[in-house]
This record gives C-alpha cells, structure tokens and sequence, in this order.
C-alpha cells in the first residue's frame, strides 16, 4: 500500500480491460475511480438526443461544458451504440478541452485515484505517479467481448465485434486530438494471454514496483 496519495492512468484501446482492471486496483490500493469513458459516452448520448450532428466540433463542445455527473449515471451508456458514438465526438478538440478540468479535479482529489481512459498518461495527467497502457491483440479483445455479449443473450457475431474494434482502434488512434498511444514512460502490460486475475496480479507487481 502507498503512504501519500496516489494518481493512476490506465490507458489502452477499447475491450481491452482496462475497466474491469482499473476498477480492482482503485478497490486494492483505496483509491477513487473514474471511467473517463463514460464522460465521452453521455457527451455522445446528449447529443443524439437533441438532435446535434454528432461530426459537428462546436455544438458537442457546447454540451460537452454542460455535462453534469448525474448524466454519467444514466443507463444504457455502456452499449456499443454509445461507445460509437463517444469516439464520434471525442476525435474534436472543444469536446475535450471541455472536460479536461473535470477529470484533473478528480484526479487531484487529497485521497489519490484511478483514471481510466485513452489520454491520462498522456494529456490529463502527465505527472501521474503511475502510468499503465493495457493492450491486447484486436483479436483477443474482440472474442472478450463477443463472449461477453452472448453471456448477456445478445447473440451477435464475432466478425462484426472485430469489424467494430477495429474501427474505433483506428478512430481513437488516428485522431490529431489527443490521440490514443503510450505516453513515453507507461508501463505495458498486453494482456492477450492473461486472464483478469493474472492481469489484476500483474498490475498490481507494476504498481507496487513504480511505488517501492
Ligand atoms: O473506454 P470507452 O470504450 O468507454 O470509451 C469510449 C470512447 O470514448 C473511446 O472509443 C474514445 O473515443 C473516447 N475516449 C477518449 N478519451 C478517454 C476516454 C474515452 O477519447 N479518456
């Protein structure tokens, strides 16, 4: 356990498990979380719902400054249908200068936290004290969730879900806006071979030793 307060970024593409990671670190090292993709989603979602062009840069910056945290409550924001959209509207710049200064108070709060997403090692938090870039092959993170779908009695193909990691891998890393890569001193950890305990495991070693 850390004895001062501790900032940790968790980056890395979509499906890869930074979610479910993030969240079992936050809870092991007693530190707050954020999933910063969630801000992204209800930013997508507000916009659908009033009618604003989701390609346009100024109208989804303007409810982007809005955003309250009870709209990261709503339900429904996890689908795929929201993720498509999030990464429509996270590739403009006013979007996420919006909420830059949401995430850092977050992070910045006196008992340390978790935030996940595609730029926290990299824009929001910079000086974080540990950074970890989760990643895993398009072709594993896809059965993930392909697998995690069907659990759920959506039967939907895996051909489709790896169409659609694709897609959004080559969207979120190919933007001019804070584009998703490694910052320059993040930890890797592919999880490909790894199941969320042996990652957990693994993240933790990773942690333990940027903190000792
Ligand atoms: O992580 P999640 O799949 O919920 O993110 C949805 C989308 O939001 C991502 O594909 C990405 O385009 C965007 N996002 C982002 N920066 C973050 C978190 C999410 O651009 N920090």
């Amino acid at each position: 356990m850390a004895d001062r307060p501790l900032t940790i970024a968790i980056d890395g593409p979509a499906a890869a498990g930074k979610g479910t990671l993030a969240k079992r670190v936050s809870q092991h090292y007693g530190l707050a979380y954020l999933d910063t993709g969630l801000l992204y989603r209800a930013v997508g979602r507000l916009a659908a719902e009033s009618g604003v062009d989701l390609d346009d840069p100024e109208a989804t910056g303007a409810i982007a400054a809005r955003l309250d945290t009870a709209d990261l409550t709503e339900t429904g924001l996890r689908g795929r249908e929201a993720g498509e959209r999030a990464s429509r509207v996270a590739v403009h710049p006013p979007v996420r200068e919006a909420l830059i200064a949401f995430q850092r108070s977050f992070a910045s709060q006196p008992g340390g936290a978790v935030l996940d997403g595609r730029d926290i090692g990299t824009v929001i938090c910079p000086d974080a004290e540990v950074k970890i870039f989760v990643t895993a092959s398009p072709e594993v993170r896809a059965r993930r969730r392909t697998d995690e779908l069907n659990a759920k009695g959506r039967s939907v193909a895996y051909e489709t879900i790896l169409a659609e990691v694709r897609d959004r891998d080559a969207r979120d890393a190919g933007r001019s806006a804070a584009p998703l890569r490694p910052a320059q001193d993040a930890l890797l950890l592919d999880t490909s071979e790894m199941d969320i305990e042996t990652a957990f495991r693994a993240a933790c070693d990773l942690i333990d030793r940027a903190t000792s």
